[in-house]
């Protein structure tokens, strides 16, 4: 990691701040990195005043201009070269094989915003021409288009460096809708997020693109954060993490004298609802796919099916054991992941009625966990609220019920998650009354399969009812990510020269607009 200063970028400036010293840790070797090297106040100034600089030429840019700088900023990227891939693993143990199809999912996602940004049809464009002599009132001419907000604080995740970090969704989704972006450095891998911050620094002196667009902040301290979002030129923050760190921001956004929308991503526990008689024909088969999405990047994905529920069935535990036995065990990201998977093994086996089926060595700072399945009753579920939290690592809790109509008690209890898994062909009373269940409560539904990888396309909804997601309506994943981070505006009578490009009568962009309820891509007038 020779290239690496430790320094943070604000706004071109690459800056040493004087903060508290932090260390990134591999995982595979437990080794520190002491270059790193924590912002404070002062620097978030720096930050702030040069997005609010920035976002007033940003406002006023065309897709195309927007469009050619992400897509730039996709090809410094991939110029990065190995460098990249070989820092996100030594700072996360992922593995290159996973760095590499990460890399590709968050140029893909970045190219994917450039063109959306250059089609232009994201602001959804509106126009109800005037009707003069309309009875008893006459109509005025209203147009409406979606448009940026202002600065956007971005918070990523440790378990997604790439796609849900310094430059993942978050940020393409807001610097494509002309926001500019601050990034708080996870402190789990800085020094890949330096490397995230050379490939902007650079897309931005080849494009020319206003330097405040982007800035990376570098901390360990939560202070940090806290005084980021709190800042009054914040318009919204993008959030992927924990619970906890997503319900902190939420309140202090919400606290501000002009509260903002936070978009958290948070943990899920992703239920899997096994029916008896399909389990009974083809649980060898859901067992093996069951047990290796819980194994997939050692359990930490926010998309882990942490929760089987079923009814008794002696085979499909003997298979999940066997498979999970048979899966070899990953590293955990860091000393954090690896302090709180082990309090969650303690959390389940300290529950009476829940045990741990395939009990295996655990020590004490180990960073690479067995992938565990515990079991429990339906009752015991039930009653004991804390076996719903989020045990972020390769584990599954099997929650065995005495009946059908315990299995949909457990579903009613669940608070909102990202997905709901249903394997119940030869169910089909069942399936069906467990999908009016998650369709209230899960924000993608998945029959025959299992919840881990994400198609990153439109049709994807990333987020789910709280305390999945922070806003349920909202996507991190897919097109619509952009929405997060625009608001509508309305121009009333308002002479062409001075509506943007979208809503004017000859329609310069030649994009399809709503014209009087219609979908349309002609002149007006
Ligand atoms: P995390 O500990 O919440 O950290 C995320 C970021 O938020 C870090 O930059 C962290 O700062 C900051 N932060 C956390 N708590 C804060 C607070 N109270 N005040 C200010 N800043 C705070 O999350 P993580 O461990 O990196 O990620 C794992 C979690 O993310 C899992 O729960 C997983 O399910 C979830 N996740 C969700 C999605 C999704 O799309 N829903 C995707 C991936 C991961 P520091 O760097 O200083 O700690």
């Amino acid at each position: 990691m020779t290239d690496i200063t430790g320094q943070s970028l604000i706004a071109g400036e690459w800056i040493t701040p004087a903060g508290k010293e932090y260390t990134s840790i591999n995982p595979y070797t437990k080794e520190v990195f002491n270059a790193f090297k924590s912002c404070g106040v002062e620097e978030i100034e720096k930050a702030v005043s040069a997005a609010a600089y920035a976002y007033q030429q940003m406002r006023k840019m065309d897709g195309e201009t927007i469009g050619t700088f992400l897509e730039a900023v996709a090809d410094e990227i991939e110029a990065l070269g190995d460098i990249l891939l070989e820092t996100g693993d030594t700072e996360t143990g992922l593995g290159l094989a996973r760095m590499t199809g990460e890399r590709g999912r968050t140029t893909g996602q970045i190219r994917a915003f450039a063109a959306i940004a250059k089609k232009g049809e994201w602001v959804e464009a509106a126009i109800d021409t005037a009707i003069p002599d309309r009875a008893p009132l006459p109509k005025p001419d209203l147009r409406r288009m979606m448009t940026g907000i202002g600065p956007v604080a971005v918070f990523g995740a440790s378990n997604f460096p790439f796609a849900f970090g310094v430059l993942g969704g978050d940020t393409a989704s807001a610097l494509a809708a002309g926001n500019p972006v601050i990034v708080k450095g996870h402190s789990a891998h800085p020094a890949t997020s330096e490397l995230f911050a050379k490939a902007i620094d650079a897309a931005i002196q080849k494009t020319g693109f206003p330097k405040g667009a982007f800035s990376l902040l570098q901390g360990a301290n939560r202070e940090l954060g806290t005084e980021l979002v709190k800042h009054p030129v914040i318009q919204a923050v993008g959030f992927t993490g924990s619970e906890g760190g997503g319900r902190a921001l939420m309140d202090i956004a919400a606290a501000r004298p002009q509260p903002i929308p936070v978009y958290a991503e948070m943990g899920s526990i992703n239920p899997v609802f096994l029916g008896p008689n399909t389990i009974k024909s083809t649980g060898d088969g859901i067992a093996a796919g069951l047990a290796g999405s819980v194994c997939m990047g050692t359990g930490q994905f926010c998309t882990s099916p942490g929760l089987a529920i079923m009814l008794e069935d002696a085979n499909f535990e003997a298979k999940m054991v066997e498979a999970l036995d048979a899966a070899p065990r990953g590293y955990l990201l860091n000393p954090r992941i690896q302090g709180s998977l082990q309090d969650a093994f303690k959390r389940f086996e300290s529950i009476e009625g829940c045990e741990w089926l395939n009990k295996a060595d655990f020590e004490e700072g180990s960073m690479t966990p067995p992938n565990a399945v515990f079991k429990t009753t339906g009752d015991v579920f039930l009653k004991e609220p804390e076996l719903a939290e989020e045990a972020f690592g390769p584990v599954n809790l099997m929650v065995v019920c005495k009946d059908e109509v315990q299995m949909l008690e457990v579903g009613n209890s669940l608070k909102g998650q990202l997905t709901g898994s249903i394997h119940a062909d030869e169910d089909p009373e069942l399936a069906k009354a467990v999908l009016a269940i998650l369709e209230q409560k899960v924000g993608r539904i998945i029959f025959n399969g299992y919840p881990t990888g994400v198609e990153v396309c439109p049709s994807q909804q990333h987020g789910g009812p709280y305390p999945s997601s922070s806003v349920s309506w909202a996507t991190s994943v897919g097109a619509d990510a952009i929405r997060r981070f625009a608001r509508f505006v309305s121009y009333q009578a308002t002479p062409d020269a001075f509506l943007p490009s979208a809503l004017k009568n000859d329609n310069p962009l030649n994009i399809f607009r709503k014209v009087n309820g219609e979908m349309s891509q002609a002149k007006i007038g």
